[in-house]
């Protein structure tokens, strides 16, 4: 499992929905940036489907 995010794309200033969203808790936000830890992360794909700015691929 690969956790992406296109920093081009994605507005962490103002959105930061994965972070709410993810029910394993493997967003952080430091420096204004999304972090990850994708050993936590079950590939349920609800980030990839909430993130209005498709910054977010989850890869098997
Ligand atoms: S949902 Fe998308 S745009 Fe919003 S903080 Fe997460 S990756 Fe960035
Ligand atoms: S696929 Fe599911 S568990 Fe993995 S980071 Fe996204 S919301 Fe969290």
């Amino acid at each position: 499992m690969e956790i992406n995010i296109d920093y081009e794309k994605c507005d962490s200033l103002n959105c930061l929905e994965c972070l709410d969203l993810c029910p394993m808790d493997v967003f952080d936000v430091e420096d204004n940036t999304v972090v990850f830890d994708v050993l936590k992360c079950v590939g349920c794909l609800a980030c990839q489907e909430v993130c209005d700015y498709d910054a977010i691929r989850i890869i098997y």
